[in-house]
C-alpha cells in the first residue's frame, strides 16, 4: 500500500486565505470569541469547537461548498477534510442517498404540529440496530442526550453522584464544564465525582468513599480528549466497570455521540465489548443534519419516561429521514469497518511518510478517529498552556499540511468518513510529504 504513496512533487500550491480574513474581521464585530480552559482561544470573531482552528496560522474559516470528503474555502481552496464538520459528516457531504431522503421529506414539511410517522420508523431501525437499545428518544445536540442521560440516571436510582472520566467531554452542561468555568456555580459540580481513564482502582475506591450514592458511570467508550494522545481501553477495563457498577446498582452511560457508528452499527460498546444501561448517540446519526438519541435498556425505560424532556426543534421531520437514511446507508455498505480499514490506511502512509523524513508520528485511539503527534518535540501547550496551541513543531507541520490542502487539526482527533478514497489518500499523502519537506527546511 505505501508503495503508492507517490512521492512528493515540491512546490505545491500554499493557500491564500483572504476573503476568509476579511470575513473574519467583519465577525470580529458582531460575533463574539472564545475562551477554553481560562485561555483565550480566539478573541472575537468565532465562537465554540470551532474557534480552536480559527486563529491557526494558514487555516480558512468559511467555506463555499463541500462535497464527498472534500470541502472549497471562501478563496476557492480545495480541501481533504479529515475533521468531517467535527464528526457529523460520514457518508460523505452532499450524500446524493441522503440528500434525496431530506428532499422527500422536506417536501412534505419538516417542523409540524405532530410527530412524522418516521419517528417511529427510525425508533424501531435503532431498537433492532442496538442491541442493547429497547426504546429510543430523540433531541437535537449530543448534549442534549448526555444531559439527559444523567437525569435519566438520577431518576432511576434517586441518587445524586455522577462519576465522569478526567478530560472527558460530554457536552457545556454546567456539571460538564469543570471547577471554576466562568458561568458556572460550586453547586452545579458538588456531585460530579471525577476518575481517570482506565483507572479500575480509582473507579473502585470512589465508589467504596460513596457508598449508595452514585447514580451513574458516563464515559466514551474509548478515550478521546483534546491535546493528549488519545487511549483505548485497557484489556478488561470495560468488564471491570461493568462488574464494579452492577454490584453497586450504578447506571453505565456510554457517550458514544463522537464514535458512534464509527466503530460499530451496534454502537462503540459492540466494538469494545461491554454493555452499557443507556447510549447517546449525535454526531454521524444524521450526516450532519441536526439530531441526536438517547437508547436505552427496559430498565430504564420507567426512568426516562419519568424525566420530562424536550425541545421545540426535537420532532422535526428531516433529520430523522436523514438520519434513517444514513443508518440504512452505513449498514448496506459497511461504513464502520470501511471507515476503520481507511482510517488504517491512511495513517500507515503518513507513519511511513514521516519516518522516511527523520520524524515519528504517533497514531492513537481508534483507525477511523485517530489522533496525530509528532513525538520529535514535546507540545508546547503542554507546558506553556493552551495559548501555545498552535506553536511547535506538530502544530506546525499540520498547518503546513492544512495550507496545502489537507485539513487536520493539531488538538483534535480527526475522522474519516466513508468517502474518503484512494484519491484522497494520495492527494493527502502528497501534501503530508510536502509539509514535512518544508518543517525539516525550517529547523
Ligand atoms: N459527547 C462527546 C463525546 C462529544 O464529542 C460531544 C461533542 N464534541 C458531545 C458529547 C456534545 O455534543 P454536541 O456538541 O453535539 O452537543
Amino acid at each position: 500500500m505505501v508503495a503508492s504513496v507517490k512521492a512528493a512533487s515540491l512546490g505545491l500550491a500554499v493557500y491564500e486565505q483572504t476573503r476568509s480574513r476579511e470575513l473574519f474581521e467583519r465577525a470580529e464585530r458582531v460575533i463574539p470569541g472564545q475562551k477554553y480552559g481560562g485561555a483565550v482561544i480566539c478573541p472575537a470573531g468565532m465562537c465554540g469547537h470551532y474557534s480552536l482552528n480559527a486563529m491557526a496560522p494558514g487555516y480558512p474559516i468559511y467555506f463555499s461548498e463541500a462535497r464527498g470528503a472534500r470541502f472549497w474555502d471562501v478563496d476557492g481552496n480545495e480541501y481533504v477534510d479529515y475533521m468531517c464538520a467535527y464528526g457529523p459528516m460520514v457518508l460523505g457531504y452532499k450524500n446524493p442517498v441522503i440528500d434525496e431522503a431530506v428532499r422527500k421529506q422536506n417536501e412534505k414539511s419538516n417542523t409540524v404540529t405532530l410527530a412524522a410517522p418516521l419517528m417511529v420508523e427510525l425508533a424501531e431501525y435503532l431498537v433492532d440496530l442496538v442491541p442493547i437499545a429497547d426504546w429510543a428518544f430523540f433531541s437535537k445536540n449530543g448534549g442534549d442526550a448526555t444531559a439527559q442521560s444523567v437525569m435519566v440516571a438520577r431518576a432511576a436510582t434517586g441518587r445524586k453522584k455522577i462519576v465522569t472520566v478526567a478530560d472527558g467531554y460530554h457536552g457545556v452542561a454546567a456539571w460538564m464544564q469543570g471547577p471554576g468555568a466562568p458561568g458556572t456555580v460550586e453547586e452545579d459540580y458538588r456531585n460530579i465525582v471525577t476518575v481517570d481513564w482506565n483507572d479500575v482502582k480509582g473507579l473502585e475506591n470512589v465508589v467504596a468513599e460513596n457508598p449508595g450514592e452514585i447514580a451513574a458511570f458516563i464515559s466514551s467508550p474509548y478515550h478521546h480528549p483534546l491535546f493528549i494522545d488519545n487511549e483505548l481501553p485497557a484489556p478488561g477495563y470495560w468488564a471491570n466497570v461493568e462488574r464494579i457498577c452492577r454490584k453497586e446498582g450504578i447506571v453505565i452511560i456510554a457517550d458514544d455521540v463522537r464514535a458512534g457508528f464509527r466503530a460499530h452499527m451496534g454502537g462503540s460498546c459492540e466494538y469494545f465489548g461491554f454493555k452499557p444501561d443507556l447510549i447517546c448517540f449525535g454526531k454521524a446519526l444524521g450526516n450532519g443534519e441536526p439530531i441526536a438519541a438517547l437508547v436505552g435498556t427496559d430498565a430504564m425505560r420507567d426512568a426516562v419516561a419519568s424525566v420530562f424532556y424536550t425541545g421545540t426543534q426535537f420532532y422535526n421531520a428531516s433529520p430523522m429521514a436523514a438520519s434513517l437514511a444514513t443508518l440504512r446507508e452505513l449498514q448496506r455498505i459497511d461504513g464502520p469497518n470501511v471507515m476503520l480499514q481507511t482510517g488504517k490506511k491512511l495513517t500507515d502512509g503518513m507513519v511511513e511518510i514521516a519516518k522516511n523524513h527523520g520524524f515519528d508520528l504517533k497514531v492513537s485511539g481508534m483507525p477511523s478517529m485517530p489522533y496525530l503527534r509528532l513525538t520529535d518535540e514535546d507540545s508546547p501547550i503542554w507546558t506553556e498552556g493552551l495559548e501555545a496551541m498552535h506553536t511547535g513543531l506538530h502544530a506546525t507541520w499540520i498547518s503546513e499540511c492544512t495550507r496545502r490542502g489537507a485539513f487536520f487539526s493539531s488538538v483534535h482527533n480527526h475522522f474519516v468518513s466513508t468517502a474518503h478514497d484512494q484519491a484522497d489518500l494520495e492527494r493527502t499523502w502528497e501534501i503530508v510529504d510536502e509539509a514535512f519537506k518544508v518543517v525539516k527546511n525550517a529547523r
